[in-house]
Order: C-alpha cells, then sequence, then structure tokens
C-alpha cells in the first residue's frame, strides 16, 4: 500500500529531525569531550548537514505537502507542524539563495574576527563584518516584512508575537523602577559582605553537589547527563536525551550552583515536552523568552531564595569542607545575592541584568532602522552604560566586543533574555496562587512545582506561541509589574530600606 501524503510528510520531518540530533550530538561534543585537533574537520561536517537541513526545509517536496495538507489537516499536531514547516519555509525562501549562501560564510568569518577583535581590544578590526553583518539583517528583515517596525522581522525570529510596541511600553517602566531601585540599594544601611563567600571549593564537590540539586529539581539522569565546559548551555537532542553542560570556578562556587540549576531550568523543559510531538519541529521550546523563563525561575526564583538556602544552606556545607562553620544563613543569603554593577552581561546579579539588556535592545533597534551606524556604536555603548548602570568601560573588549551574539548576525535575539524574566515573575505568581510554592522549596521537594510547570509550560512544546502560554496560564500579557513587585519586596528586605 503507497503511504499517504500525510505519511510522507511526517517521514520527511523524521529525517530533518535525524539531521537536528545528529547535529547537535556533534555540538555537544565539539564543546564538551572532542580532541582540540578535530574541532575543525568536525566544524565543516556540522556545516555540510546545517545545509541538508536547510535543502530539506526549503525542498519543492516539503512545499508540495504544505500545499496539500495546508487547511485540510484535522490533527492538531499535524496541523500545527505544517503551520511551522510553512513558516520555515517562507522566512528561507524569501532570501535569494546566492545571498543567504553568501551570509552563511560572512558569519563564519565574523565569528572568528570577533574573536579576534575581542582579544586585542580592537573594535576596528572587527567593524567593516559587522557593517555587513547588519546590512544583510536590514535587507533580510525588508524581505520577511514587518508592520510598524524593521527591528519587528527580527524580534519575530526568537519571540514571535512581541514587537517594538510591546518592548518600548514595558521596557522604560522596568528600566525607571530598576534604577531607582539601584539608587536605594547603594544608599542603604545594610550591605551585604561578598568575601564571606571567597574560598577554595573543589571541582570533585561542586559536581556532587550539582547532581544532588539537578536529581532534586526533578532532572532526570536516566535521560540526560552533566558535564563540564567553557560556556555552559543544555542541550535537549530529544526528549529521552538532554544533557547539561556547567563550568566550575575553584574560587567562587557561584557559577557552577546557579549555572547549573539554570542550565537544569533548560533542560527540565525539554525532557517533559510530549512524546507524541517526537521527530517533528514542535520537539523544541516554543521561543527563547519561553525557554529563559525556565531556566531564570529555578535560578532566580528558587534557587537564589531565602527558603532554598534555609533548606541546603547545611547540605551545602558538606561539599565545601572547611568554609562556612561560623557564617550563619543572615550573613550568606544577602551575600549570595549581592547587587553590583557590573560591565559585563554574563556577570551581572538578577537585579540589573535587565538594564544590559536594554543598552543592547535600543542599539539594536536604532541599528536596524538606519538610525545609527556601526561606527557610533562603541562611544554609544559607553554612553547608556553610564547612564543606565553607572558605569562605564574602559575599553571596547569590556564594552561593545563583550558578546558573541552580534557576530554571528543574531539581532532580535537579546530582548528574549529580559522578555525571559517578566514572564518567569508572571509565572511565579501564578504558581503561588495555585500551589504552595514556599513550602515545596523549604521542604526541598520540587516535585509540585516541577509538575506544575510541565502541566503548563514543558509538555506543549511549540504547539503553543509564547504569548498564548503566557495567557493561557495568567490570563494577561507581557506585565512587568510582577518582576518590579518581586524585585522591589526581594531587595527592601535584604538591603533593609
Ligand atoms: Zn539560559
Amino acid at each position: 500500500m503507497s503511504k499517504t501524503t500525510e505519511q510522507k510528510f511526517m517521514d520527511l520531518l523524521k529525517e530533518q529531525s535525524a539531521y537536528g540530533e545528529a547535529i547537535g550530538l556533534m555540538a555537544w561534543d565539539m564543546r564538551t569531550k572532542a580532541p582540540r585537533k578535530g574541532i575543525e574537520g568536525r566544524s565543516e561536517v556540522i556545516g555540510v548537514m546545517s545545509q541538508k537541513v536547510h535543502e530539506i526545509q526549503t525542498s519543492d517536496e516539503m512545499r508540495g505537502y504544505i500545499d496539500k495538507l495546508k487547511n485540510k489537516a484535522q490533527d492538531p499536531i499535524l496541523k500545527r507542524a505544517v503551520e511551522e514547516a510553512e513558516e520555515t519555509y517562507d522566512k528561507t525562501a524569501k532570501i535569494p539563495a546566492n545571498e543567504y549562501r553568501a551570509y552563511v560564510t560572512l558569519q563564519t568569518q565574523a565569528e572568528s574576527m570577533w574573536g579576534e577583535a575581542k582579544s586585542n581590544n580592537d573594535f576596528e578590526s572587527f567593524r567593516p563584518y559587522l557593517e555587513k553583518l547588519v546590512e544583510y539583517n536590514r535587507k533580510f528583515a525588508d524581505y520577511w516584512g514587518y508592520g510598524d517596525h524593521r527591528y519587528d522581522a527580527l524580534l519575530n525570529n526568537y519571540e514571535p508575537g512581541v514587537t517594538v510596541e510591546v518592548l518600548d511600553k514595558v521596557f522604560p517602566k522596568v528600566r525607571k523602577a530598576l534604577t531607582d531601585l539601584l539608587k536605594q540599594i547603594k544608599e542603604a544601611p545594610n550591605q551585604p559582605d561578598p568575601t564571606v563567600l571567597q574560598g577554595h571549593f573543589s571541582k570533585e564537590r561542586q559536581a556532587e553537589f550539582s547532581e544532588v540539586i539537578l536529581e532534586r529539581m526533578g532532572y532526570d539522569f536516566e535521560a540526560g547527563r552533566l558535564d563540564e565546559t567553557v560556556h555552559p548551555f543544555a542541550i535537549g537532542l530529544n526528549t529521552n536525551d538532554v544533557r547539561v553542560t556547567t563550568k566550575y570556578d575553584e574560587k567562587d562556587f557561584r557559577t557552577a550552583v546557579f549555572g547549573t540549576i539554570h542550565e537544569g531550568g533548560h533542560a527540565l523543559y525539554e525532557q517533559n515536552i510530549d512524546p507524541k510531538l517526537a521527530f517533528t519541529p514542535l520537539a523544541d521550546g516554543t521561543s527563547m523568552g519561553i525557554h529563559e523563563s525556565q531556566s531564570l525561575f529555578w535560578e532566580n526564583f528558587i534557587a537564589r531564595s531565602e527558603g532554598f538556602w534555609r533548606n541546603h544552606y547545611e547540605l551545602f556545607k558538606n561539599y565545601a569542607p572547611g568554609h562556612f562553620q561560623n557564617l550563619s544563613l543572615e550573613k550568606f543569603y544577602p551575600a549570595v545575592n549581592e547587587v553590583k554593577p557590573s560591565l559585563i552581561r554574563i556577570e551581572a546579579d538578577e537585579l540589573t541584568y535587565c538594564l544590559h539588556i536594554m543598552v543592547r535592545y535600543e542599539l539594536e533597534k536604532a541599528l536596524i532602522a538606519g538610525e545609527i551606524e556601526v561606527k557610533d556604536l562603541p562611544e554609544l555603548w559607553n554612553q547608556k552604560m553610564e547612564d543606565y548602570l553607572g558605569t562605564t568601560p574602559e575599553n571596547d573588549s569590556e564594552g561593545v566586543l563583550q558578546d558573541i551574539h552580534w557576530s554571528g548576525g543574531d539581532f532580535g535575539y537579546f530582548p528574549s533574555y529580559a522578555l525571559g524574566y517578566m514572564y518567569a515573575a508572571q509565572l511565579n505568581s501564578k504558581m503561588r496562587e495555585e500551589i504552595d510554592v514556599d513550602r515545596s522549596i523549604e521542604e526541598g521537594d520540587f516535585h509540585k512545582i516541577k509538575e506544575w510547570l510541565t502541566e503548563n509550560v514543558h509538555q506543549y512544546g511549540k504547539m503553543k506561541k509564547p504569548l498564548q502560554i503566557l495567557n493561557d496560564i495568567t490570563g494577561e500579557g507581557l506585565n512587568p509589574d510582577h518582576l518590579i513587585d518581586y524585585l522591589t519586596n526581594k531587595y527592601k528586605k535584604i538591603y533593609q530600606f
């Protein structure tokens, strides 16, 4: 018996996701275990296989199935899979093939030029590459089309439904609240002493503690593993193989503890997607922002809370032999929550982090609109850092060159980080109406929390769009008040103002 169009379409998606899994596994290997000399060749293999995925996504065969099944599919998974395949097809097909190839080559060159420019503190050497990347992104946005703002076309790649109009309503409010809070914190009578956290913490013990915490969060080690890397990430190969990586700093335990929990939050999302979505593009997080809401929820709302440490401080001491024997929880907890504006985004505390994102958002938005040019970036960057965080970089390496994203042409991505914070705060408020979160945290029993997240977020994968998930859970759209209230209450208590 010959196969139906439906079956043939699903087979093609399966082929696409098989390549995706192979690429993911190679990428994980490259960043954890692969010998140094193997990396160059491996990158080429990944390039070849990515090209294959691209060919499948834009093939006449795919277009044919989409046209036949569109508006006819009854099954909800099939229906969403067709929609998703069509979105990808349209997005890719709108870019002329020769421009796409030139762009991919440019990305690779720009990324290595960025690495050099950053270590040599030499923005000028990177500038021509960044100018071309910006030019391409302006063009792509025009191909894709947009409503009010050209930047909307790029935002749509990461956070469908969120526009400049939405962000420009929300971000200034958050910025005002955060800068006000920051001012009060600086003048507050009670300043935490982070030096009490100093010491030497062996990698091995840190790894053991990381495993214990992941286990408690409900991370399934039978369907995942924990490894060491330089730039931590979590990767879902399929729902039964979701891997976490972390980094151990023997002088600062916070890197691994909060880093592992953060990546663990991403991993829980991927492990708990409905298995029915396997081998389709829907077996993935619905957006960068929702993904980040999961990691930030666990990292900040759980692991940086007082209740978490009330329960875990004694346990933690077992993994930090010789430390903290005379340090009370009343000194330890504020120290791990110290607020200190930093130049580097990835070192930022939970309060100032969003301000870093706003610096980048405003610059990206103006760049893509053509209101500013690449040559203006270093000066504008430094000015905004001073305005929002009260700190000015001494050089471009710790300023405009610090993040890798732009070198890969990832414009429109940064806002997802701040959106993730706001989503997480909204989920936190709602979850607290429905279950006793504090009790779960203090008892170290996170099952109810994990189940709530699975039921409301994880299981859907890409079946729902980000704002639909948010709306179905909370009954409202993006609302920054939850984040502002949470941060205000927390830091008022810690800094006593
Ligand atoms: Zn993350």
